[in-house]
């Protein structure tokens, strides 16, 4: 009854995963997959025999408060920062499950298949857990954002995972706990070399990637302790982290080996061009951007992280009722890497309540482009940069772009001309269909309403 209550809880799992694909069914399958970890919860608290109520109440309150608050409390702009802390914390659960085992254990009486899986869960949970904690220290600003490289970076960090897989392959042989520590706490040093030579605006892919790491050092912890649920619900989390890590890379145009080793965005990988600003471009006032998108027939918003940053989701919204009520058509084209997280622009439009029918994915956005009058371009930056499409040269060659400047009039907001994430000079700016609006976005969408009222 246990291990089919269990599978019940498994296929929750998997159908909650399935509906979190669709903005529109994703808060039901974030409910369901969360009732169904919850039965487990229930089911194993109330089977086991082991567990001691005061403390199951006391780490359950202090859990729940913890969530709750961040929760409520984090910008949507510090999610990429909340992920890392959560990913962390469910590796660090993880090597503290084979970390009891190590301490409360017989190790010379364990089978081999149950060391191998007490070595993978303390390996990967130590690494996930001061990788990830390294990769919020980034994203927070408390360390820099920056790659930190040293000469011979690639291989010490080679010699240390040789060093550990050594005294790991010890640990199982021989049986000993001191091996065991020094594997755990070689694993802690790794998690924290691999995320320091890793630019800040890489993080989100390498937290996608512990994300990954988690799922798997909570299925070696499953196979530990022999729990199925923690089994599934770990390979869940693992195949799930490296699909998203591996789209994330896809679109971006960039080996996941690249992300990893490459040092992206310490200057000397990335081509920060020195004549940005040097040539002349069409500047707009609100008046002018109002008048364009009032008298077109056909808009299409192009959001990217300046608009997260500057919180514009509601005033785009409301600049596009406006441009609907005089009969315009209206739609946003959302590229897959906009912003700083997957989902990014998704997770904000929905904020405001955009029609899901109204957004784009790149292949929808693409053949529209040709028949759209205006693009506006809100605070993106590399996701329209056409040196990805046309210049072999450009460090983001072949990342799939949205290609806006098909359409009859591109109008760019942004506050001045520097470059994005990739930090390189985008053509689209100097082209002579183009109106550069420099301003904050959302000041920039409050006034060009204000604007369109007075027409
Ligand atoms: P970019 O980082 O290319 O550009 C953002 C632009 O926003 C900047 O040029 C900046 O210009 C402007 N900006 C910043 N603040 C404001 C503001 N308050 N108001 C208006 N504009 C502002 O963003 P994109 O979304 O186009 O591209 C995302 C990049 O991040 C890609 O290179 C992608 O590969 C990378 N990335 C994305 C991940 C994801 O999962 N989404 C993960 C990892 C990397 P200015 O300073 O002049 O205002």
């Amino acid at each position: 009854m246990v291990e089919i209550l269990y599978l019940a809880a498994a296929v929750a799992f998997i159908v909650g995963l399935k509906q979190l694909g669709s903005p529109r069914t994703a808060r039901s399958g974030n409910r369901i997959a969360a009732l169904g970890m919850l039965a487990v919860i229930i089911i194993t608290l109330v089977t086991e025999d082991v567990v001691n109520w005061v403390t199951i109440g006391a780490g359950l309150a202090v859990g729940t408060a913890l969530g709750a608050w961040f929760a409520v409390r984090v910008q949507m702009t510090s999610m990429p920062q909340m992920v890392a802390a959560f990913n962390g914390f469910g590796g660090l659960a993880s090597a503290l499950v084979a970390a009891v085992a190590v301490v409360e254990v017989d190790l010379g009486s364990i089978p081999p298949e149950t060391s191998v899986a007490l070595l993978a869960s303390l390996i990967i949970g130590a690494v996930t857990f001061t990788g990830s904690f390294v990769a919020f220290a980034k994203l927070q600003g408390i360390l820099p954002g920056r790659p930190l490289l040293f000469p011979g970076q690639n291989v010490a960090n080679g010699l240390l995972l040789a060093a550990m897989v050594g005294i790991a392959i010890r640990a199982g042989v021989r049986a000993e706990a001191l091996s065991y520590w020094t594997v755990g706490g070689i694993a802690l040093l790794m998690g924290i070399l691999a995320v320091i030579p890793i630019g800040g605006a890489d993080m989100p892919v390498v937290i996608s990637l512990l994300n990954s790491f988690s799922g798997l050092a909570a299925a070696a912890a499953g196979f530990a302790i022999e729990s199925n649920p923690l089994i599934i619900g770990g390979a869940l989390v693992g195949a799930a982290g490296l699909i998203l890590t591996v789209q994330m890379t896809e679109a971006m145009n960039r080996s996941l080996a690249n992300v990893l080793f490459a040092g992206f965005g310490s200057g000397a990988a990335t081509a920060t061009d020195s004549t940005i600003g040097e040539r002349p471009v069409k500047r707009a006032t609100a008046e002018d951007v109002a008048i364009a998108l009032r008298y077109a027939q056909s808009v299409i918003f192009v959001p990217g992280y300046g608009l997260a940053v500057a919180q514009a989701q509601h005033a785009l919204r409301e600049l596009a009722d406006a441009l609907e009520e005089e009969g315009v058509d209206v739609q946003y084209a959302i590229h897959p890497v906009a912003g700083r997280m997957p989902g990014h622009m998704n997770v904000l439009l929905a904020e405001a309540d955009v029609p899901y029918e109204q957004l784009l994915d790149l292949e929808q956005a693409d053949p529209r482009f040709a028949h759209t009058d205006v693009v506006l371009i809100l605070g993106a930056n590399d996701v329209v940069n056409t040196s990805a499409r046309d210049d072999p040269s450009s460090p983001i060659y072949g990342m799939p772009i949205l290609n806006v400047d098909r359409a009859g009039q591109v109008i760019v907001v942004k506050r001045s001309l520097s470059p994005g994430f990739a930090g390189i000079d985008n053509p689209i700016f100097y082209e002579d269909k183009t109106l550069m609006f420099f301003s904050d976005a959302k000041a920039a969408l409050e006034e060009t309403l204000k604007a369109l009222k007075e027409l």
